[in-house]
């Protein structure tokens, strides 16, 4: 075996790490295209390949001039985080363990290390403890969780069995969401037969109004999910959790909270204020791969109630049912055969130990405001927002100049934003989610902005 593995998985890291050597100072933009990428590829399928480190040698070669450094400290595009070396180095692990982690009798390495993460993520974020955590793609996937548990426990209430009768012929499931949710929660509600959802009216930050919330579940009557968000893209914003919980509960309805980066305020006492009375609410949706930075794929779904994510989720095979006892992975994550993808959780959360994780979320938040007072100094440059988390959005002047420094920003190479609209104007949004931000990066990013925006003049 040590002739087979040996030399590939040594080629591998050799590789990697010739990657990563260039992670803190290399351009972040592509320079070749997908087409040019699969030129140098090679098109054709061999009719006998070269040997595995070969290919490795030419495939990082050939594909590297293609990969974008979102793992740059200065990479503000989307919601992006880069890898720790620990999580990275344990996603390795699980991939050479390749351990199908559906049942808790048959992976039992694995499933030890997600249950643990499991009860230290509740801890961490302030959730009830008797929640059950799923380990899923991301938030989309999460937030899917969160919503078909919220439509067959309320359809349940109203006397109707989605899982024995599907939904045609049932009671309608009302859905309300905040007129500032994320994308994903529209792509989780149409795969969860939930449609388009009734937008509820938000304030200047994005937030939902609770008032508009009150009148929205006033008019009408029957099966609702309420969609919350915490950490609004463009603000950073959280919706006013603990009244609205209290607004949609008292209506009867199911309500799913969005963190997909912002519930790891919870994590840090500087910024848990924002995620108050968020532990009311019957489930969440977080990610891993954004605010704790380990490798993708990694979201995480959580229900208050376990006995209602089963009876949604869980598989009722001949064969699975030998294995009866507690819940098994499977019960808890719409996949059956996946990877452990929860094991990269806990050795990042066991290497930060609890303050290691607060001081990881306060330092994106203090970059994210350094970044923020750095651009408040440059001329014809506004922040639009109030910086209270992780995000800064910024105009330079008209739309067509503000699209002009998004551009030369990137071009320039050292930092990217991601082109963005918020209330009707074309904005620069600047996300920080990168373990690696700290006060230098946050200033070289403002300096990057500085020289963009001289050029476009
Ligand atoms: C990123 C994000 C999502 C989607 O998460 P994925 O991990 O990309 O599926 C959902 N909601 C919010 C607020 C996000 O930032």
């Amino acid at each position: 075996m040590d002739d087979e593995f040996r030399p590939v998985l040594g080629e591998a890291a050799a590789l990697a790490g010739r990657w990563l050597d260039g992670v803190r100072d290399g351009a972040i933009p592509p320079t070749a295209d997908v087409e040019s990428v699969k030129d140098a590829l090679g098109r054709r399928l061999p009719g006998h390949g070269p040997a595995a480190t070969d290919v490795l040698t030419h495939l990082a070669s050939a594909v590297e001039p293609g990969l974008i450094r979102m793992h740059s400290p200065r990479f503000h595009g989307w919601v992006i985080g880069g890898a720790q070396p620990v999580a990275l180095g344990a996603d390795w692990l699980v991939a050479a363990w390749d351990q199908n982690s559906a049942l808790r009798s048959v992976t039992p390495g694995v499933v030890a290390a997600e249950e643990l993460a499991a009860e230290w993520l509740l801890d961490l974020l302030g959730l009830p403890g008797g929640a059950e955590v799923g380990f899923v793609t991301g938030a989309t996937v999460a937030n899917l969780v969160g919503l078909i548990c919220g439509r067959d426990e309320s359809l349940r209430r109203a006397g109707w069995d989605a899982r024995t009768d599907g939904l045609a012929g049932g009671p309608r499931v009302r859905f309300l969401v905040g007129a500032e949710r994320h994308g994903s929660v529209d792509s989780a509600a149409v795969l969860a037969g939930l449609g388009a959802g009734r937008p509820v009216a938000a304030d200047d930050q994005g937030r939902m109004r609770v008032d508009a919330l009150r009148e929205a579940l006033a008019d009408g009557d029957g099966p609702a999910v309420v969609a919350l968000q915490a950490g609004n893209v463009h603000s950073g914003a959280f919706d006013p959790l603990a009244d609205a919980i209290e607004v949609a509960h008292a209506a009867g309805a199911w309500v799913h909270i969005d963190g997909a980066f912002g519930l790891w305020a919870a994590a840090a006492p500087g910024l848990r204020h924002l995620t108050e009375g968020m532990a009311a609410a019957d489930s969440w949706a977080t990610d891993a791969h954004k605010t704790l930075n380990v490798p993708y794929d990694s979201g995480v779904a959580v229900v208050a109630d376990p006995g209602v994510l089963h009876a949604s989720l869980a598989q009722h095979a001949a064969y699975l049912a030998a294995y009866a006892g507690a819940s098994d992975p499977e019960d808890r994550v719409p996949e059956l055969s996946r990877r452990a993808r929860g094991v990269p959780v806990y050795a990042a959360l066991a290497q930060l130990g609890r303050a290691g994780v607060a001081g990881l979320v306060q330092g994106l938040a203090d970059a994210a405001t350094a970044i923020a007072d750095g651009l408040a100094g440059i001329p014809g440059a506004h922040v639009l927002n109030d910086v209270v988390y992780t995000q800064v959005c910024a105009t330079f002047g008209d739309d067509e100049r503000t699209r002009r420094v998004g551009e030369a920003l990137r071009a320039g190479g050292v930092a990217l934003a991601s082109p963005s609209a918020w209330h009707g104007r074309a904005v620069l949004r600047f996300s920080v989610s990168n373990w690696l931000t700290d006060a230098a990066e946050a200033a070289r990013t403002v300096q990057a902005v500085r020289e963009a925006v001289a050029v476009t003049a």
